[in-house]
């Protein structure tokens, strides 16, 4: 028989028989919250499902402090680059300690002696090894350490392989949990941290720079829920800037954590301010400005903080004094989550997260429009007052919220805001 299929069933029939296939997921921080638990494996259950919409033979469940996505295979099978890449996703979800794509087994030691060995292939070339086995819970009749012997014996008597269980380049993990158990050996780390969701909803002043993208994604790795709002140079100049924004919001969109991104045209009120104020105190004003338009979103939305990119002294403008020339604009908290971080920290997270490429892309920035020689680093706050005595700001905040356009994304955890 010459089919195409003929290898794979070769394949199979070398150990007896083919394993059902499925990525098993834990969690770390959700284990720490006591009553809350169930709620938070709730949310980061659902958030795993979402990510998956696309892939119909994808199902998540609960099993033991653990979730699992199994695959319906009476539709098709999976290869291991498609688990491979499944597993990938899923690890991205903030909340996950770690996925790995498993093989699972019966609790019979033959079955797992050959999903032990098959799963020891996955890992690679190597010549050491060690079997960690643990049980969920003590009904498994066989200890993990005998399990570990057994199954290590049978591995060592099939491949020659040496036993190391001090520095093995190989680890064949095995998990017995209720009726199965679920054998790998490759573990793909997560983004850690608690299910989008969990921490409410912020508004997150979303630039196509580098480190706001970054400062949104660690709100969202905390569980918060972030709706992005960028303000654009429009009309004063073209929107690209917007669009990349628009694309950051779709790398976002992969760890569950963007519910929706509003688009501010905002050149004509920065036109106006130029012509108003105090050349040196535009860019503090453009700010301020942007915060009382992000606080009007945010009571909108329901979200109570703000959220920036700034890092302390990174550019001249991101002095102590012009922040707290910032926050005198704010009720509601501005968090900072890159404050104490250096570029290169921020630029290795923006590359881990993958929107560097993005935020590298050629566009008008609008805080470089109408931009003064020599924009003030020590503004006191009575400065900055004055500086906009002059501006109608009731009317400006709301011609730039008249003027809001947005974006929605995928994200099972947003709620719109009513109206
Ligand atoms: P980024 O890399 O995030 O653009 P930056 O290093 O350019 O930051 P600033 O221009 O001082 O620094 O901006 C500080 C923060 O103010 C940004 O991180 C962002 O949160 C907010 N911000 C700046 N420009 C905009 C904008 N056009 N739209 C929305 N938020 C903005
Ligand atoms: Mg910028």
């Amino acid at each position: 028989m010459t089919s195409p299929t003929s290898g794979s069933s070769t394949a199979s029939s070398s150990h007896t028989r083919m394993f059902e296939r499925a990525v098993l997921v834990h969690y770390h921080e959700i284990g720490l919250k006591g009553r809350n638990r169930a709620k938070f494996e709730r949310m980061l259950l659902d958030n795993i499902a979402a990510s998956l919409t696309d892939i119909p033979e994808a199902r998540v469940e609960k099993i033991s402090s653990r979730l699992l996505v199994r695959f319906d295979v009476s539709e098709r099978v999976f290869d291991i680059a498609e688990i491979d890449r499944i597993t990938e996703r899923v690890a991205m979800q903030p909340g996950v300690a770690y996925a790995a794509p498993v093989f699972i087994s019966s609790k019979i030691e033959h079955d797992m002696n050959a999903a032990a060995l098959l799963a020891l292939r996955e890992a690679g070339a190597g010549d050491s090894f060690r079997i960690e086995a643990r049980r969920s819970n003590t009904s498994h009749p066989i200890s993990s350490l005998d399990m570990n012997i057994a199954i290590g014996q049978h591995v060592v008597d099939e491949t020659g392989l040496a036993v190391n269980l001090g520095k093995p380049e190989i680890t064949v993990w095995i998990e017995v949990v209720q009726g199965e158990s679920y054998i790998f050996s490759r573990k793909f780390p997560g983004s850690g941290g608690l299910p989008v969701g969990s921490g409410g909803k912020v508004i997150s002043l979303l630039s196509s720079g580098i480190d706001s993208p970054v400062a949104s994604w660690r709100l969202l790795k905390r569980g918060a829920v972030v709706v992005g709002l960028h303000f654009s140079g429009r009309p004063q100049t073209d929107d690209r800037s917007e669009h990349n924004v628009a694309q950051i919001g779709e790398v976002l969109q992969r760890y569950g954590g963007v519910g929706r991104i509003y688009f501010v045209p905002f050149g004509d009120l920065q036109r106006e301010i130029s012509l108003m104020c105090p050349p040196d105190l535009r860019v503090l004003l453009y700010r301020r400005l942007m915060i009382r338009v992000a606080e009007v979103v945010a009571k909108r939305e329901g979200a109570l903080a703000l959220v920036t990119g700034e890092s302390l002294g990174q550019v001249a403008s991101q002095t102590l004094e012009n922040i707290r020339a910032v926050d005198d604009a704010a009720t509601l908290p501005i968090l900072r989550p890159l404050i104490g971080m250096d570029k290169v920290e921020i630029i290795r997270d923006a590359e881990r997260i993958g929107t560097f490429e993005i935020s590298i892309q050629d566009h008008t920035d609008c805080c470089t429009l109408f931009m003064p020689r020599r924009p003030s680093t020590r503004a006191s706050i009575k400065e900055v007052v004055d500086g906009e005595a002059e501006l109608d700001m009731e009317r400006m905040i709301s011609d730039a919220i008249e003027s809001m356009t947005w974006r929605d994304y995928a994200c099972p955890a947003y709620r719109k805001p009513k109206g």
